[in-house]
């Protein structure tokens, strides 16, 4: 990799040469159907990642777009939105669904928790929703939403699911094809949307959303979206044929996406799940070594990323530095978190070599800052949670 430094921050994260090459190809007109033949098979690797039946979206802007596209577009003014959040990126979709007059409740659960299942069937029960938000894993918390219950719940009283995999999508199971709950209802994530730069391991630039059937028989309800932009009706000619036109979309970066979605589909997403599960619990081992524990419980701990708790005097900021000036890029904390904790991506393209030389620089930077930590076993409990989780059949 010609990366000089370990960006082991929640997105973006470290970019792989064969997609760094990808990007530097040669920038062709936006409707040159040299160009649209790749943009096609990246929004074909796309469905074929989520395994939808529906309509894959695949444009420019960050996460927070394919938030607010896959809102506006089930979503109308005066419908009641609940917001399931488990931390910061979940609380966004409050002010997103208050700017286009949706009426939103949200259930917060405490900052490290997973949402308690009965009080979102006990609001279900009182209120009709449209739709309800969940953050597969929030990267302010590093806690993952439990899709397996929370799903069925949601569908059992007829709203929407939708899912926000900005740091999840590519390596947590988002199968749109699946069945959550029983078989034979209705239990299926109906709207995915992510971003480039997380899990997927590509530059940040790209909004990514999937909607399936029901999702689109919404949109269809409703007459007018208040956007223009995010309306999907606008480019769905192009995402079937991108030799036509709407809004330019960011050529070089459809480069880097399909080829990081070839990467992600030759690893096999069975595979890819299994590794990122096997780095969250290999990084949280070994730094439990060195006295810091993660926020989130290991039940409720997302596979991406972890927010580890500092054990008493150390300095955040003096930490990031002096690890960061080993080349390893670690996140500070959000909100009341800031300087108590520190957020720490393992996820897309990051390896098993990268992440043990990180829990070394770690203890370095503890040693430095006078903890009296032992590296080698850290680096013991990495590998050997790590190869635990993965030979696993
Ligand atoms: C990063 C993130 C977002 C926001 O994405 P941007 O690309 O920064 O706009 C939304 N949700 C989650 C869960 C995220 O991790």
């Amino acid at each position: 990799m010609r990366n000089e430094e370990m960006l082991l921050v929640p997105g973006p994260t470290p970019v792989v040469d064969s997609i760094y090459d990808a990007m530097g190809q040669e920038t062709r007109g936006h409707t040159d159907p040299r160009f649209a033949a790749i943009y096609k098979r990246a929004i074909d690797r796309t469905r074929e990642m989520l395994q939808t039946d529906g309509e894959v979206f695949v444009i420019s802007g960050s996460g927070t777009v394919a938030m607010e596209m896959a809102l506006v577009n089930t979503v109308t003014s005066g419908e009641r939105l609940l917001i399931i959040s488990q931390g910061f990126f979940g609380d966004r979709f409050l002010p997103l669904a208050k700017a286009f007059g949706i009426e939103a409740d949200v259930i917060q659960a405490e900052w490290g928790k997973q949402v308690d299942p009965d009080i979102v069937e006990k609001k279900l029960a009182q209120t009709t929703y449209k739709a309800v938000t969940l953050t597969h894993a929030d990267t302010s918390t590093g806690v993952a939403a439990d899709l397996d219950t929370l799903v069925p719940i949601i569908k059992k009283h007829g709203a929407l699911v939708i899912l926000d995999g900005v740091c999840a999508t590519a390596a947590m199971e988002e199968d749109m094809s699946k069945t959550y709950g029983q078989e034979g209802a209705d239990g299926k994530i109906d709207v995915v949307l992510t971003g480039s730069q997380k899990a997927i391991g590509v530059p940040p630039g790209l909004a990514i959303v999937a909607f399936n059937q029901t999702a689109l028989a919404a949109r269809e309800k409703i007459e007018q979206v208040p956007a223009y932009y995010c309306d999907i009706y606008n480019w769905l000619p192009i995402m079937h044929d991108p030799t036509k036109y709407f809004a330019t979309p960011p050529v070089n970066l459809i480069y880097a996406y399909d080829e990081g979605m070839k990467l992600v589909l030759t690893e096999g997403m069975e595979n890819r799940y299994k590794r990122h599960e096997a780095f969250g619990k290999a990084v949280r081992a070994a730094l439990a070594v060195y006295g810091m524990k993660a926020l989130a419980n290991e039940e409720a701990a997302a596979a991406t990323l972890s927010c580890i708790l500092y054990p008493d005097g150390v300095n955040d900021a003096k930490f990031r530095a002096t690890l960061g000036k080993k080349g390893v890029i670690v996140a500070g904390a959000l909100a009341h978190l800031a300087g108590k904790a520190f957020r720490i991506g393992h996820m897309g393209n990051t390896t098993e070599a990268m992440l043990e030389e990180a829990v070394t620089h770690i203890g370095e930077t503890l040693i430095e800052l006078g903890k009296d930590v032992n590296i080698t076993e850290a680096r013991e409990h990495f590998t050997e949670t790590f190869h635990m989780h993965t030979s696993r059949s």
